[in-house]
């Protein structure tokens, strides 16, 4: 692993500039999506690639692991397609 130094990081897919922000990911777990919001993260200016400290990264391993004893936000339906849906 890299150790943070002062020179500014460049995203490892297209090198493009990262810049602080916040982020949400989502995950599919046992059958389940589940959002995380509002995730500082280093987000990459050109290909919106984000990447999270170790705080982060551990804050939302957490949440995936106690997702059952936490009351979310809020929960949000999906939408799910299919090909068919396109078929001429
Ligand atoms: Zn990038």
């Amino acid at each position: 692993m890299q150790s943070s130094n002062e020179t500014k990081d460049l995203c490892d897919f297209c090198s493009g500039e990262l810049h602080p922000g916040i982020t949400e990911l989502e995950f599919h777990v046992e059958s389940q999506w589940v959002i995380c919001e509002n995730l500082p993260a280093q987000i990459c200016g050109q290909c919106g690639e984000a990447y999270f400290s170790a705080q982060v990264s551990h804050q939302i391993d957490e949440i995936l692991a106690r997702r059952k004893q936490l009351q979310p936000l809020r929960y949000e339906t999906v939408p799910v397609f299919s090909p068919e849906l396109i078929a001429a």
